[in-house]
């Protein structure tokens, strides 16, 4: 590990990539010590850049997500661009409002104080993307940044290279290069940003990779934001409109093959409707797949190798098929696993769906709250109450009735984990909120300035001064 001398004034290191990291972060501290990314006109212009940096070049963004995920450039315009364009337009009509100091009361004693609060931007900040949207989940934390008038370091997943690179190259096109900056690499040169004890680092990824990101940033008290995974589940009852619950569930599961945090991992149905539901399911499934090829790409080796492990030993009721010379698993769906099945431990992040029989909604609730808090859960149903106990008896990052990951969609809407899901949340006002500081103002008037308030204190000012506390 390198070693930075000087926060503010110099860097000295022998390692290349700790050099760049010491380089740029002392370069975007300099340009946030001069005020320029605050300015309401600043923030906006960054917004804006984000807006048209994805919507006139969504060809080539399109064309990076189709080598490095082989997604279709629908699903790269659902996916990346619709969901980026959504976020930065709120908080561009939003912005003047939030960044407006907000005043509060005071307490008796302290009148006529007059109390405020306002959000301070906390200076040079690192966003580390994920690859399974890696244009979304580096520019939606990045809207989040700017708009609360950060200087910031963007670092890509290395897994998705096309769309790092894109990024590289139209990050400094399309926004101000002086205050943003792009370091592609992996985790060494995260290692060496986050050694540089950035204000706050934005991490979404994986729930191991988030644990070791807290742990180096442990020692500069860099504070973080952490967007993990888990195991989000779906509960279907047999009050569910079973045909709408397969076609959102089969929707949810095949979007990004699978690789999409708040995608359905496991499913809980009633016992009494689950063959009937598993038939709506394949048929669903079979139905979104017409015309496309039998198996879904996932992004590379190493996780090909991960899910077709996960497979070994189980047997489908549908599905089940991989080639690994394409790299792709065809959606699969596994009845009743066991419990202590790999399918059933980790995280799946991939085309495989399992289902889990259930006796009520009160067995699916203990199974879910016997594991770990999850990033989402989702329950169909079409009962007002069992709903309501989803929203109240789960504890999870989200909640969402009758549908799959619509959540994430509205910037109304904190976005984040709790326990191992992750902490902290982002999107719409809550990214503007992560990526400042609450600073509380309070003026006071010269006068009155009463003699009571000072020591030594007499019986009588300690009587009054009990009274206004
Ligand atoms: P990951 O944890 O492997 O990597 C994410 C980033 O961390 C990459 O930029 C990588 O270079 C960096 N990294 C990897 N190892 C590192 C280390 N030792 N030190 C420092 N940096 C390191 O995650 P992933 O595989 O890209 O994404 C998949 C995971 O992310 C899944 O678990 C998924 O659920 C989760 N995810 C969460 C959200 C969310 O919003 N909560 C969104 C998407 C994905």
């Amino acid at each position: 590990m390198t070693s930075v001398a000087d926060r503010s004034t110099e860097s000295t290191t022998t390692d290349p990539g700790a050099q760049l990291a010491a380089d740029t972060v002392l370069r975007l501290r300099a340009v946030h010590r001069t005020g320029r990314t605050l300015p309401l006109e600043w923030r906006k212009r960054q917004l804006e850049g984000i807006i048209r940096l994805v919507t006139e070049r969504e060809s080539e963004l399109a064309e990076a997500l189709a080598s490095d995920l082989g997604r279709t450039p629908h699903e790269t315009w659902f996916g990346d661009i619709a969901s980026t364009v959504g976020e930065a337009e709120y908080a561009l009509k939003h912005l003047k409002k939030w960044m407006k100091p907000t005043r509060t009361g005071v307490p008796l004693a302290l009148m006529p104080g007059k109390a405020s609060y306002r959000y301070e931007p906390l200076g040079t900040v690192l966003v580390i993307g994920p690859w399974n949207y890696p244009f979304y989940l580096t520019l939606g934390p990045l809207i989040g940044a700017v708009a609360a008038g950060n200087c910031c370091v963007v670092k890509p997943s290395e897994h998705a290279p096309a769309a790092s690179a894109v990024l590289a190259r139209l990050i400094p096109e399309y926004l101000d290069s002086e205050a943003i900056a792009v370091l592609e690499g992996d985790a060494a040169i995260t290692q060496q940003l986050i050694d540089q004890k950035m204000d706050l680092v934005f991490f979404t990824g994986g729930t191991e990779i988030g644990r070791k990101i807290a742990e180096a940033c442990a020692p500069h008290l860099t504070p973080v934001v952490l967007e993990l995974g888990g195991k989000s589940p779906v509960i279907v009852t047999k009050n569910a409109d079973l045909g709408v619950a397969a076609r959102r569930i089969a929707f949810g599961k095949l979007l990004n093959s699978g690789q999409t945090c708040v995608a359905p991992d496991y499913l809980l149905v009633e016992k009494s409707v689950r063959e009937e539901f598993a038939a709506e399911l394949k048929k669903a499934m079979s139905d979104m797949r017409a015309g496309a090829p039998e198996k879904q790409r996932v992004v590379n080796e190493r996780q090909f190798q991960r899910l077709t492990g996960l497979l070994k030993g189980l047997k489908p009721e549908t599905g089940g098929n991989a080639d690994e010379t394409s790299i792709a698993i065809e959606p699969t769906v596994v009845v009743n696993p066991d419990r202590t099945a790999p399918v059933m431990q980790g995280e799946i992040f991939g085309p495989i769906l399992p289902i889990i029989d259930v006796d009520s909604l009160d067995h699916a609730i203990a199974i879910i709250n016997e594991g770990e808090k999850p990033l989402a859960a989702y329950i169909f149903s079409k009962s007002k109450s069992e709903i309501e106990r989803l929203f109240s008896e789960v504890p999870c990052g989200g909640a969402v009735a009758n549908h799959i990951a619509m959540h994430v969609l509205a910037p109304q809407l904190p976005f984040g984990g709790v326990g191992y899901s992750g902490m902290g949340a982002y999107h719409g006002k809550w990214g503007y909120e992560a990526f400042s500081h609450r600073k509380a103002t309070l003026k006071m008037p010269t006068k009155p300035d009463l003699k009571l308030m000072y020591p030594p204190y007499s019986e009588r000012d300690q009587k009054i001064l009990r009274k206004l506390a």
